[in-house]
This record gives structure tokens, sequence and C-alpha cells, in this order.
């Protein structure tokens, strides 16, 4: 039988692109395996967010013409972000690769795939009539629990973030329609998915019209995906602040199942850069909707995105962020150096702030966000924290955080852990009950 492996680079909405690319060829009979030695078809999907990422999937397709010259019979595909930018560059650099499909073509991609496979693994025995029926609707890839379920609910984003290039590469926004949304979630949720996690670049912007007629906006849909019986946590990524409105902050508050952690990119505490970024809002706006919220429900955690360096950043700029964090006091952070994008607006500016400095930001930003982590993570020592066991043994909390123990574990259910300790990012607990 033919095997498959999928190689997903990047966020977790690449992630679930990658299960989605592997859809039609596990129904064509193909069997997902875990490691590329044992593939004959690998989907690489990429990203492109940053330059660094780029650099990563196309070192990554360079050092995979060996696995290609080891049975010429294998085929790579190339999808996602850098597969969108990059197009027939790739092909033209690299003939190893098969397909390249990038992330605008996705609704094409289940022809493209069976014209490049006509040809190929035409054995009797893997059709689909050979095959019927051993793939589960969502057969985890090793990097996602089947517990833990993705499903994208828009796709694009609108905005224009000046050093973004998601718009460039995944065009505007469109959503999917409620009862479609619903049915995928309660497929999963009737396959063993106990946590969903609704995506989208910017997730809450997500609106709808059912069958009915009636408008359904993002607080709604997180409503309706809670209620689906077996659900028994929601997740959603990425918000963005513009979106976070009293509508959803009362959803947030009172809808059962939903997890106590939103994730809310800051990207600066500067006005100025704000405004240069485009991201339509200030400090001071943001960081009273994050008091809004804790307002209204007060144990939640936020954790945040932080770029340093931007064209023209200044020593009073980058104080202005670390004073924006001080309030924000992250739960964690994700921080990343300007990485300049062609075609972005901001890549028309001079990249103007010295590597060193940048560095020296960076490293500063690192240790205050560093310092909020230790804090909540020390703060839920001795305490015993409700885990959904993802694959036995590890978990999250309600609230976002990683933890793990020594069986025994149920995956699936939500177990008692009594946390003795942490270790990078983790923590470290005992089974109660
Ligand atoms: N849609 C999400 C973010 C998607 S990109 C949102 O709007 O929040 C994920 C993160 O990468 C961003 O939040 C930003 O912090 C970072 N990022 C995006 N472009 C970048 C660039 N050119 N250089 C450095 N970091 C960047
Ligand atoms: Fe990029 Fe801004 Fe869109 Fe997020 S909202 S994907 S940062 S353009």
């Amino acid at each position: 039988m033919r095997r498959i492996h999928v190689v997903a680079l990047g966020c977790q909405m690449s992630v679930a692109d990658g299960g989605e690319l592997a859809r039609p060829l596990i129904e064509r009979g193909l069997r997902p395996v875990a490691s590329l030695g044992e593939a004959d078809v690998l989907v690489l999907n990429t990203c492109t967010v940053r330059q660094h990422a780029e650099d990563k999937a196309v070192s990554m397709i360079g050092r995979l013409k060996t696995w290609k010259d080891d049975d010429p019979e294998r085929v790579l595909i190339v999808a996602g972000c850098a597969a969108e930018r990059l197009g027939g560059l790739l092909l033209s650099r690299f003939p190893h690769i098969d397909l390249v499909v990038g992330a605008k073509s996705l609704d094409d991609y289940p022809r493209l795939v069976e014209e490049a496979l006509a040809h190929r693994f035409d054995h009797p025995g893997e059709t689909r009539e050979g095959f019927h029926g051993e793939a589960a609707p969502n057969t985890p890839f090793g990097w996602a629990s089947p517990v833990v379920a993705q499903v994208t609910i828009m796709r694009g984003c609108n905005y224009s973030c000046a050093y973004c290039i998601v718009p460039q590469v995944r065009g505007r926004e469109s959503y999917r329609a409620p009862g479609t949304i619903l049915a995928d979630v309660g497929a999963k949720a009737a396959v063993g998915a106990r946590e969903i996690v609704l995506l989208g670049q910017t997730v809450n912007s997500w609106h709808g019209r059912d069958e009915a007629g009636r408008a359904w906006r993002f607080a709604d849909l997180l409503r309706a995906v809670a209620a689906v019986p077996g659900v028994l946590r929601v997740r959603f990524e990425s918000p963005h602040p513009h979106f976070v409105d009293d509508e959803l902050i009362e959803a947030l508050a009172t809808t059962p199942g939903l997890c106590g952690h939103l994730h809310l990119p800051l990207q600066s505490g500067s006005d100025r850069l704000l405004k240069r970024m485009r991201r339509n809002y200030t400090a001071a706006s943001f960081l009273e909707k994050v008091a809004r919220l804790k307002a209204a429900l007060p144990s939640i955690e936020v954790s945040t995105d932080i770029i340093v360096g931007l064209p023209s950043e200044t020593g009073d700029d980058f104080a202005r962020t670390l004073e924006a964090v001080e309030s924000l006091r992250p739960a964690w952070a994700y921080t990343f150096k300007y990485s300049p994008r062609e075609g972005t607006q901001a890549a028309g500016w001079p990249d103007d702030v010295p590597v060193d400095v940048k560095e020296e930001r960076l490293a500063r930003l690192n240790a205050l966000c560093d310092a909020y982590n230790d804090e909540a993570m020390r703060a839920r020592i001795g305490k015993t924290v409700s885990v959904l066991d993802e694959t036995g043994g590890y978990g999250r909390t309600k609230d976002g955080f990683r933890v793990k123990w020594d069986a025994p574990g149920e995956p699936g259910r939500e177990l008692l852990i009594r946390v003795t300790g942490s270790s990078k990012r983790t923590l470290l607990g005992e089974y109660e009950r």
C-alpha cells in the first residue's frame, strides 16, 4: 500500500491545511505514516511569514532531492504560503518537485492532485475501492492529537498590516457557512475530538448566514460550537483586537467550554508604530479591551505577539512596547525580529534598525516576557488543574498551559492533575483523578 507523510511548517492554519491536503490522497487509498522514510508521497506545507520561515522551506525542499532519488516513483507536493509566493520559481529550481500548489489554489487542489497522480500508483490494489473505509476522517499525522481538532472557519485576510505578507499569499477573506462548520465540528466530535480550535487569520471577523437567512456573528458561532455534543472545550486563533467587542467578551465570559485564554497580538506598544503598521488600534485602546475582558472574566490569561525593529523604531517606541507589555502581563508571548517581506508596504521603507539593536531589544523583551511566564507558571505549582488529556500524559489546562504527568492518562477525558513543578513552558504534575 502506498503511504503519505505530511510536514507542515508555520502556523496552526498551515497545520490544518496540511491535513486538508492529505485528505484526497487518503481517500484515494494512501495510508498516513509518521516518518518521511516510509512515505511514497510527501506533502510539504510551507510558510513565508518571515524570511527565515521561507528559507527553512526552501532548504528542506533542496534536501528532499535525495529522498526522491532513493525512489523516483516518490511524489513531492509543495503547498502553502511560500509555494504561493515563489510558485514556478520553485519548479525551475527544484525539478524533483511533482506539484506546487499555492495557498490561494486550495479549491483547485483535488483536481490538481488527481492530474499529477493520474499516471502514478495505478496498481489495481491502490484504487479508492481497494482501500475503501480504511482512513479515519481526521487521521493524526503525529503533529496533532485526534482529541484536539482544528477547524478552519475563514481563509485570507482583509487587513493590510504594513509588514505582513499574509494578505498577498492567502488573498481576501472568505468565510465558511455556519452549517458547514457545525457539520465539520459534529463529525470530528463523533470520532473523538473533545477540543475544537477554530482557525482563521482574523478569526473573529468571521460572520455568516444560516440556511434560514439569519445573520451569525463570531460570538454566535462560538456558542453553537461549544454546544455540539461531545465538545468539552473551544479555542480559536488568531483574533484581531479590532473585532474584540462586548458581544465577544460576553460570549467568552458566559459560555461553558470556552477556554480561559485569549491570544491577542499587540505587535507594538508605540502608537506611532501601530499607526504605521495599520493595526487599527492604539496601545491604550488595546489595553482597555483587555481590561474589560478581565473585568468580565477575571481568570482569563492573555498571550500575545510582538515585533521589534520595525523600520524607524526608536528607543522611545521600544520603551512604549515594554510599558505596554508591563501593563498586559502576558502569560506567554511570541516575539519576532522584523523581517522585510517583498511586496509589503514596509518593504519599501529602509530597514534602518541595525541588527544588533534589533537583537538587543528582542533580548530585553524576551527577558520581560519570560518573567511573566515564570510568574504564571509558579503561581500554578501546588494547585490542582483540570487538564484535557490529549495523548495519555500530556494535555493543556483550560487557560492554555501545557501539562505533562506520568500515567495514568485517558486521552479525551478531563483529568485533575496536581502541579508539582515546571520545565520549559510546560507544567509538570501528578495524576489525581
Ligand atoms: N493574523 C494574525 C497574525 C499572523 S502572522 C494576526 O493578525 O494577529 C503571525 C505573527 O507573525 C504576527 O502576529 C506578527 O507578530 C508576526 N509577523 C508577521 N509578519 C512579520 C514580519 N514581516 N516580520 C516579523 N514578524 C512578523
Ligand atoms: Fe497579517 Fe495583519 Fe492580516 Fe494578521 S491582520 S494576517 S498581521 S495583515
